[in-house]
């Protein structure tokens, strides 16, 4: 036998492969999981190409493939995928590799211990202890942390009890493989207004071809219940579904929705999962026992042992771009995949993304509309409230008009949500008597006042300090001012105007867990909060049925910041946080307070028109060539000095190849300057629609003048951030 050779890829920041020989001990076909010797170390690596001809001449010089992995190989379809996101984002196809085998570790099998309900309830009884024994009492063993989770609680409430003598502490038989979602264990009785989106829905996911559909229904529509009808018709055919969702937040109230229309909960991936759970559920879906995943960005890359149906839920979200290492887009990537690998795909949302919605409008998307809510609830009222005339008091934010409309929400008992897309206490802080303001000293951007933790942060950088008494500037005692509102000084306001009232701030940096949050949001959905307060973490997705009233406190405040996004941006944002109002009662009313109730934004907010809204939005990106129109992407360069970064930025765009379909813009100063130290400086490359702006971008670095020291070069395709 001729002695033969593999080219493997390692799931390094290298993007070319490296031949080995196959020992004589075992075969190797393409998609195996080996380990190699690469440098001093021994590392995973992916046969990429089992018919490798390296030069004779290297022959002897070729190491020897070590292992082969007791892994399933990867199949033809993810490597082609990767490929293609590593071609298309000009990233490097280990890097890209390495998304996809994220397996964690299993560790040695130890011994894991569970609880059961055994002895008598506690003397003190506490709502999460309820909730934890009401769990429990069906007498089963389970997980300490799982325990936890499925009651929304903290772990810490779970040891309480143990402590008490209320639980008991066994070990766990070996895990057990999970009983596949049953399909028709709880279909639910579709309305009139429904039937037609369920049965094209299903029709959508029997074929065992690649197609696009949106999935378009205003909020409360029911588009989870109809896109389940689309995982039924794929675990019927015995395939996997993958349920991509933009924030793990969401995760909580829709796993118990989940069980509730299939019998079982579906596996998780996102980035809060133990290593134990990770190992577990990366196996479980190379292996196919995961039948339907639901996750984050990244699930999408995972190696599915049979991957029969993609679904992208908000899939207008910004969360599901990646801005760091590979800069891709998971929605436009789930398309890609379902499209390599012969799926269907679904993208749910009620205010589609401008991409989205250009494809269904050409056909090129099958439009799925679900145009009314649930139960015939009408959508919220929505009220504007003009801050030019009707105005907070000085130095308070919450307009007397909306005051008032929380005031009767409490009365009747129903629950209100302030909606502030600001972290934090204040976003400026000022010396009154020396007009010195609280600026980072790496990043070209302001502290922000985090009144709970007492420290002024950078946004940017995670930057802190302790807030002074003292101005450093003029020694100034007590004489700093908070300027503008974030979401704990709207609290301070709440509790002022209702004294009475039960408030929570919901905002990622109050929240330490992901068990945390979901307790939170039980309690609200529960009934147990008034007043809601929140950042975008409380705008999407979330069903709390007694909510009716959702108050917007500044709806300008991602508008008119250069970003060619910014009206979409506000628009969907907008449109998902009224969109909490109102779901189970039919009643709700949105509260829009604006300094600019004219702007096209707000005129199709405030008149319901989300044809208007898209109208305008279309014609102004098809006039000035932005995507869909046109295509985008932007080079970031970055350095630690202005002078280094404006000068490799100017020679980059000099060396520019000359394109009729491309124009370059820039080198400009970004709007973030200055990040952790480091200057930055962007280019806007614009092509037309259609055109090969990976392969030109390609070309163009190349050939052009390459980074040294510590400049860096960034290349974003399809930007969704402009800073
Ligand atoms: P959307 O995702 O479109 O905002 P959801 O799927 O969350 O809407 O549905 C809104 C509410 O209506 C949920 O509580 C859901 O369980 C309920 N619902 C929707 N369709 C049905 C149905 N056919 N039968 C029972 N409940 C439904
Ligand atoms: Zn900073």
């Amino acid at each position: 036998m001729p002695t033969r050779f593999v080219d493997v890829l390692a799931p390094v920041a290298l993007d070319r492969t490296y031949s080995y020989r196959i020992p004589e001990t075992f075969d190797l076909k393409a998609g195996d999981i080996v380990s190699v010797p690469l440098g001093a170390r021994d590392v995973m690596a992916v046969v990429w190409a089992d018919d490798a001809e390296p030069e004779p001449r290297l022959h002897n010089r070729l190491k020897d493939v070590d292992e082969k992995l007791d892994f399933p190989p990867l199949k033809k379809e993810l490597r082609s995928f990767v490929d293609w996101i590593a071609d298309y984002t000009l990233s490097s196809r280990g890097m890209v590799l390495r998304m996809t085998l994220r397996m964690g570790d299993l560790g040695p099998e130890r011994l894991r211990l569970g609880v059961r309900l055994s002895g008598p309830p506690p003397e003190r009884m506490t709502p999460a202890r309820r909730r934890l024994i009401a769990l429990l009492s069906d007498g089963m063993l389970r997980p300490k942390s799982e325990a936890a989770a499925e009651a929304g609680v903290s772990t810490g409430v779970v040891d309480g009890l143990v402590d008490e003598g209320t639980l008991e502490v066994l070990p766990l038989p070996k895990a057990m493989p999970a009983p596949p979602p049953d399909p028709d264990f709880a279909v639910p009785e579709f309305s009139q207004g429904q039937q037609a989106a369920v049965e094209a829905m299903r029709a959508f996911a029997k074929k065992d071809a690649f197609g696009a559909a949106l999935l378009d229904g205003v909020t409360g529509s029911g588009k989870t219940e109809v896109y389940f009808e689309a995982v039924a018709e794929v675990l019927r055919k015995g395939r996997q579904a993958l349920i991509l969702m933009p924030e793990i937040a969401l995760t909580g109230q829709f796993l118990d929705r989940f069980a509730a229309r299939f019998g079982v909960r579906p596996f998780e991936w996102h980035s809060e999962l133990t290593p134990r759970t990770r190992a577990r559920n990366w196996a479980a879906i190379a292996s196919g026992e995961a039948r339907v995943v639901i996750g984050a960005r990244s699930a999408l890359m995972l190696p599915y042992a049979d991957l029969g149906l993609i679904v992208v839920d908000e899939e207008h979200d910004q969360a599901y771009k990646q801005d760091e290492g590979a800069h891709y887009h998971a929605r436009d990537m789930a398309v890609v995949r379902a499209h390599i690998a012969k799926i269907p795909v679904v993208l749910s949302s009620a205010t589609p993304s401008v991409e989205t919605e250009v494809n269904a409008r050409r056909g090129r998307y099958q439009r799925i509309p679900l145009p009314q809510r649930f139960g015939g609830q009408h959508m919220p009222h929505i009220e504007p409230i003009d801050l030019r005339i009707e105005g907070p008091p000085r130095g308070r934010f919450i307009a007397p008009r909306l005051a008032e409309a929380v005031r009767h929400a409490i009365e009747r008992r129903e629950q209100a949500l302030l909606f502030l897309n600001r972290r934090g206490y204040a976003p400026l802080t000022l010396c009154r008597a020396c007009g010195h303001r609280f600026a980072c000293n790496i990043c070209d951007a302001w502290l922000v006042d985090h009144r709970f933790r007492q420290r002024l942060v950078c946004h940017h950088c995670g930057f802190s300090m302790p807030r002074p008494h003292v101005c450093p500037q003029c020694q100034a005692e007590e004489s700093l001012a908070a300027i503008g509102p974030g979401v704990e000084r709207l609290q301070e306001e709440v509790a002022a105007l209702f004294p009475q009232a039960r408030t929570m701030v919901l905002s990622s940096d109050l929240i330490t867990s992901i068990e945390i949050m979901r307790s939170e949001l039980n309690e609200i959905a529960e009934g147990r909060v008034d007043i809601i307060i929140g950042t975008q973490l409380v705008a999407k997705g979330h069903h709390f049925p007694r909510l009716n009233l959702v108050g917007v406190i500044d709806a300008d405040l991602g508008l008119g910041n250069g970003d060619p996004r910014a009206a979409e941006r506000t628009f969907q944002l907008l449109n998902q946080v009224i969109g909490r109002a109102g779901r189970e009662s039919g009643h709700g009313t949105g509260y829009l307070q604006t300094h600019q109730p004219q702007h096209p934004v707000m005129r199709a907010l405030i008149a319901c028109d989300r044809e208007a809204f898209y109208q305008s939005e279309i014609e102004s990106r098809e006039r000035t060539g932005y995507p869909p129109f046109g295509r985008l992407a932007s080079l970031i360069v970055s350095a630690g000095d202005r002078a280094t970064a404006e000068g490799f930025a100017r020679k980059l765009a000099s060396t520019a190849p000359l394109d009729d379909q491309v124009k370059v813009l820039g080198p400009a100063e970004a709007p973030l300057a200055v990040v952790r130290g480091r200057y930055r400086y962007r280019l806007l490359v614009k092509s037309a629609r259609g055109y090969d702006l990976s392969g030109y971008l390609r070309d163009w670095l190349a050939a052009g003048p390459k980074t040294k020291g510590n400049l860096k070069l960034e290349v974003d395709v399809d930007p969704q951030s402009f800073v």
